[in-house]
């Protein structure tokens, strides 16, 4: 009966931590669960206290025994207290409050003969007992407390001869108020809780999706999103702009011969050069595996080969700290975007050709498109000291 019961964030995980049988429970959800029975008692006490005024009413005008009182006094008082010792004893709290949920709505279920069918009083039992075990969101248990209800509401129908007196009265109305009002309401906020809780959820996920976890640059979906943007913006007639492709040289012996753990070390370590080197760090992402995208917005060729260089240079001075005796070298290919270049994809073509081009040229190099060959390919290496 706990639909007269007040929903709580009943609706959200939070408060039933394991509504998703196939979710494995973390530590918070343990210490969600250890929570729960307390969260709950306050709930099932405003609720059974609210139903407990409007049934308070049918009573008196049927006159009820003293049985029927002491049952109110049981069903309204006595059951928050005891639902909630039980849940807080249990070894699963979640399995006990579900229990207690059943036992609610087979409360409900007694109380509606009790009342004679009173109308108004039975159906916001029924109805809002019925809410109550949807929005809690946990699989099929609305199903398994109606068929409680209709259980319990039969046998004391039985017990009780049936008695039929559906009509509600004034004050039995105005004593339904409560329990109809405060529902409602109770419900409309767990509803824009969830609501704020699933934005706030999805902006997190988007964020998450957009960036790399390793190193903290855009995620490559992201990053291309950025680089079609740029190239739509110069084709509509704004300013040049040119792609860097990197790749780390001879990562695959590095992760080899000196385990993935400093592999991820030397992805990081390129990603920190790129980002102290770039103005926008939007402008970088992680393309896949040791390779890095960069769109730079404005700026011309030469500038792009020039920064292609410090890149390189950079990424050959670097010292790791687990590994100063590593030596990591990049290749770059780049590309100005033409006019030719019809979507990103061809973009990214000619920048990955470039890059094939520096690498079979020998590695730590920059190198650029074959009818656009920079003053050679930038070679460079220079012996480290
Ligand atoms: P090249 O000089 O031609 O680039 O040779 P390479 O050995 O660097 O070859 P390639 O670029 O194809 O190597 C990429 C390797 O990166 C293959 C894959 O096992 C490894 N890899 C991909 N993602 C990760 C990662 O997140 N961490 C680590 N440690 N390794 C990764
Ligand atoms: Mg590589």
């Amino acid at each position: 009966m706990r639909p007269s019961g007040v929903p709580d964030e009943t609706a959200t995980e939070a408060v039933y931590p394991r509504a998703d049988p196939t979710r494995v429970p973390s530590e918070r959800d343990h210490a969600e669960l250890a929570r729960l029975p307390r969260r709950v008692y306050h709930l099932r006490m405003l609720g059974m206290g609210l139903a407990g005024v409007a049934i308070a009413s049918v009573l008196h005008e049927l006159s009820a025994p003293v049985w029927q009182w002491v049952l109110l006094f049981g069903t309204a008082i006595a059951w928050p207290q005891i639902a909630y010792l039980v849940a807080a004893r249990s070894r699963d709290p979640y399995t006990a409050e579900c229990r207690n949920l059943l036992v609610d709505s087979a409360l409900a279920g007694l109380w509606i003969p009790l009342m004679h069918f009173n109308l108004l009083p039975s159906l916001l039992l029924a109805t809002l007992s019925t809410v109550d075990k949807i929005a809690v969101g946990i699989p099929r248990l609305w199903l398994w407390s109606s068929l409680g209800m209709f259980i319990a509401c039969v046998v004391a129908g039985v017990l009780t001869g049936f008695a039929w007196q559906p009509f509600t009265s004034m004050p039995v109305i105005v004593a339904c108020m409560p329990m109809l009002v405060v529902h409602t309401i109770a419900v409309s906020l767990v509803s824009y809780r969830l609501v704020r809780k699933v934005r706030r959820q999805n902006r997190m996920l988007d964020e998450l999706s957009r960036t790399d976890g390793l190193t903290g640059l855009a995620a490559r979906r992201a990053w291309q999103d950025h680089a079609a943007q740029v190239l739509q913006q110069r084709h509509a007639g704004g300013a040049a702009a040119s792609l860097l492709m990197l790749d780390i040289d001879g990562f695959k012996t590095i992760n080899d011969s000196r385990g993935h753990a400093l592999g991820d070390e030397v992805i990081r370590a390129v990603a920190t050069v790129i980002r102290d080197r770039i103005g926008n760090a939007a402008d970088a992402g992680r393309y896949g595996g040791d390779e890095f995208g960069i769109v730079l917005p404005g700026v011309r060729y030469r500038q792009a080969v020039q920064l292609a260089e410090r890149l390189r240079a950079d990424v050959e001075d670097a010292v790791l700290p687990g590994a100063a005796e590593l030596r990591v070298t990049i290749s770059v290919g780049v590309a100005e975007a033409v006019d030719g270049h019809a979507g990103l994809r061809d973009w990214i073509e000619a920048a990955d050709s470039a890059l094939y081009r520096a690498k079979s040229a020998g590695r730590n190099r920059v190198a650029g498109p074959v009818v656009m060959p920079i003053d050679a390919m930038h070679p460079v290496p220079r012996p480290r000291a």
